[in-house]
């Protein structure tokens, strides 16, 4: 009787599991799987077109959407007083993470993100030194690439401080990352020649730098490609090499007046010549202070960032911007539209207190992290800025 019991359930179990599969089978809508699953054991010829998951109209994707995130921030003015205290702590070598630990919490979260290297990497070993003629350790370098800074300029008016070793040096650095991309100076005419592409999310972007300004530095003769100094052939040359090859166009320009908070006409020249060669965006700095942004047409024109990292004096000029947006790729019918989202501009604030006439503890804070300790005042500062950069454009959030 148990075993008549027992041998019931069996059957009713695989009775259930039998209802339960071809219920599956009938009904479940990845059927066509199930049978590709089961042609094999099947003595039912099941034809070829039945295999294929069908592909109505309605199923394909009318309108696809790829999405890059971009940041920026400006210069990186490493003055002597900084790299100093990025070596007081330890005494064991150089360490700018601190410095800019509070930047990195936002500014890894981004695909793609820019500064301005200002200082040479050129290295310990050639000797540091601060202005006039900048000379600054690798470990600089380390700090931005943990901090996920991708895109680097190293196009500036300080490139040529140290020579042809400092920059055969810093590219030695740099070619050691290569998940950073740099612009504005190579270290032979093959590698200036090459074309500076990348992809993020499906995004093909080109990235070049320039400079408008040598502090009177003459780069050496037919060694041109040490240093992109900015002319209109130049630009047009390289743009016009890489625009069909990519989605978008970003031009790093070292330009503008120092101390300035106008944008000057030159400024204003090259940014309308650099959107009638159809760059979509023109990331500038030099000035060490902010300036306005503009649209020209469908080119966003960020003037100027100001400093990122610095031992200038002043607020304003230990005031940068940083900047946040969408790239944004919409495909329809086979062609592709480049929009930007999102755009939010904000500030950052370079700390450092004074220890027995020595400045220390340097640190630079989103200004939403500052308190009045750090910086007295900062919410009056706060809108004076931002309300600088943002007095010729309306489509642009405030961090
Ligand atoms: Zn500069």
């Amino acid at each position: 009787m148990e075993k008549f019991l027992k041998n019931s359930i069996y059957l009713l179990i695989i009775i259930i599991a039998l209802l339960v599969f071809l219920i599956f089978y009938k009904i479940f809508p990845f059927s066509v799987y199930w049978q590709q699953l089961l042609v094999s054991f099947e003595s039912v010829d099941v034809q070829e077109n039945e295999l294929t998951p069908p592909v109505s109209s309605d199923e394909v994707p009318l309108k696809t959407e790829e999405r890059a995130s971009l940041f920026m921030v400006g210069d990186a003015l490493i003055h002597s007083a900084v790299y100093a205290d990025a070596d007081a702590d330890t005494g064991s070598g150089y360490d700018f993470r601190p410095m800019i630990s509070e930047v990195k919490e936002i500014s890894k979260n981004y695909d793609l993100a820019f500064y301005n290297q200002e200082t040479i990497l050129g290295g310990s070993e050639l000797g540091l030194s601060s202005y006039p003629r900048f000379n600054s350790p690798y470990e600089v370098g380390d700090a931005f690439i943990d901090a996920g800074f991708n895109l680097v300029s190293l196009a500036n008016n300080h490139t040529l401080d140290r020579g042809e070793t400092a920059i055969l040096n810093s590219h030695q650095y740099w070619s050691q990352h290569p998940e950073v991309m740099t612009a504005g100076s190579f270290s032979s005419w093959d590698d200036m020649n090459q074309v500076n592409i990348g992809e993020v999310n499906g995004i093909r972007y080109a990235f070049l730098a320039y400079t408008d300004w040598t502090n009177g530095l003459i780069v050496p003769s037919g060694k041109e490609y040490l240093l992109a100094r900015y002319t209109n052939e130049l630009a047009k040359q390289d743009i016009e090499k890489v625009r069909d090859q990519v989605d978008v166009v970003i031009v790093s320009m070292h330009f503008g007046d120092e101390y300035s908070l106008n944008v000057s006409s030159r400024q204003r020249e090259i940014a309308t010549y650099l959107a009638s060669l159809g760059v979509d965006i023109v990331i500038g700095h030099h000035p060490h202070v902010v300036e306005p942004i503009e649209m020209i047409d469908d080119t966003l024109v960020i003037y100027s960032l100001g400093n990122f990292i610095s031992a200038q004096r002043g607020v304003e000029k230990l005031t940068g911007m940083m900047f946040s947006m969408d790239i944004v790729k919409t495909t329809e019918a086979g062609v592709s539209q480049i929009t930007f989202k999102n755009m939010k501009a904000g500030l950052v604030y370079t700390y450092s207190d004074t220890i027995n006439g020595i400045r220390r503890n340097f640190k630079v804070y989103p200004y939403q992290n500052l308190t009045e300790e750090l910086l007295p005042n900062h919410e009056m500062y706060y809108n004076k800025y931002m309300n600088l950069i943002l007095q010729n454009v309306s489509n642009i959030e405030r961090w």
